[in-house]
């Protein structure tokens, strides 16, 4: 499936979001911090949603500076997105809120 958005904010940086036949490394996805530039392979949904989250933890830990390990941006993505999932209204809460 093709990424339903065309690119991704991340710390007031714009990165377009591009599909690609082939990556190097036989990766599902990749981040150039660079070239403001997120790309992936075509890949069913689930898988899509776990890499463009991956390479965007990337894309965050690349602009502050945290240098997350390749280990720790994987282990993040796996639980961010059931995170989310189980804390709707926490998360509506967050997104709406005056702060
Ligand atoms: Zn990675």
């Amino acid at each position: 499936m093709q990424a339903p958005v065309s690119s991704i904010k991340v710390v007031g940086k714009t990165y377009q979001i591009q599909e690609r036949e082939l990556l190097d490394g036989n990766c599902f996805g990749f981040h150039n911090a660079k070239e403001l530039t997120i790309q992936y392979i075509p890949q069913a949904e689930g898988q899509l949603k776990d890499t463009l989250l991956h390479e965007s933890l990337h894309a965050l830990s690349y602009a502050i500076k945290l240098d997350l390990s390749e280990n720790q941006v994987h282990g993040l993505a796996a639980v961010l997105i059931p995170y989310l999932k189980d804390n709707k209204a926490f998360i509506e809460w967050l997104m709406h809120s005056e702060v």
